[in-house]
């Protein structure tokens, strides 16, 4: 009865709570941690609890842990799904047996603007090669070049951001550096991981891996909204 009380205090239901249990090395004690730790996400990590939906990803609580104090940097991305539900399936497929982990942001805002937080930020979220301690994930729901994202023939943006989205982001951001002192860089994924790979429909053609949040992104709207300084003049 203890697990099933445990469980449930970080758990959305009974498939969420398997995942839990089979992050630690022994299950009991991934209870515990489970349940010790519910404070931030309710609390302390909130920024704004009535605006932002709080829904952890089963495995949020086996994601390194960091002190807020050392972010620095917020990378935008653009889930290049067509919507959060299918965002979520990505979100929740594990990539990392070791940790029981996968790739996610800390942050997910939809078409209307409504945002939801499925990693605390004092924990590292697998968002952008080689960036990820010091950084935040957002990422913003667009179509992007879905389905088809490595055919060279399918490399145009499909889809805008709404006016809502773009109001939703940058008012995280300024929320975010109020209550993150070192917090002050922003980036595109798309500057941050320039790799090119083989397309998929033709060998000989390289496309690049990311390109998200994509072309029409509102860069100078969103460094002035937001008080943030392009990566570049950090
Ligand atoms: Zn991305």
């Amino acid at each position: 009865m203890q697990v099933r009380a445990g469980g449930f205090l970080c758990a959305e239901n009974w498939q969420q709570l398997h995942m839990a249990l089979c992050c630690g090395s022994n299950g009991v004690l991934a209870v515990w941690s489970c349940e010790i730790r519910i404070g931030p996400y309710t609390s302390a990590m909130t920024i704004r609890p009535d605006s932002i939906r709080q829904r952890p990803l089963p495995y949020a609580d086996c994601l390194q842990q960091r002190s807020p104090a050392d972010i620095e940097l917020v990378v935008i991305h653009a889930t290049e799904l067509p919507d959060l539900a299918m965002a979520r399936d990505y979100g929740k497929r594990i990539h990392y047996p070791d940790s029981g982990t996968g790739n996610s942001g800390h942050f997910y805002i939809d078409r209307d603007g409504s945002i939801e937080q499925w990693v605390a930020v004092d924990r590292v979220a697998h968002h952008v090669a080689g960036h990820n301690a010091n950084s935040l994930g957002i990422e913003l729901v667009n179509l992007g070049r879905y389905p088809h994202w490595l055919d060279s023939r399918h490399q145009h943006w499909q889809e805008q951001l709404t006016e809502a989205q773009i109001e939703a982001l940058i008012g995280l951001l300024r929320r975010l550096q109020a209550k993150l002192p070192k917090l002050r860089c922003i980036a595109g994924h798309d500057e941050l991981d320039q790799r090119e790979v083989k397309a998929s429909d033709d060998p000989d053609l390289r496309v690049r891996r990311k390109l998200d949040p994509g072309p029409g992104f509102p860069w100078s709207r969103v460094v002035e909204g937001s008080g943030l300084a392009r990566l570049r003049n950090c």
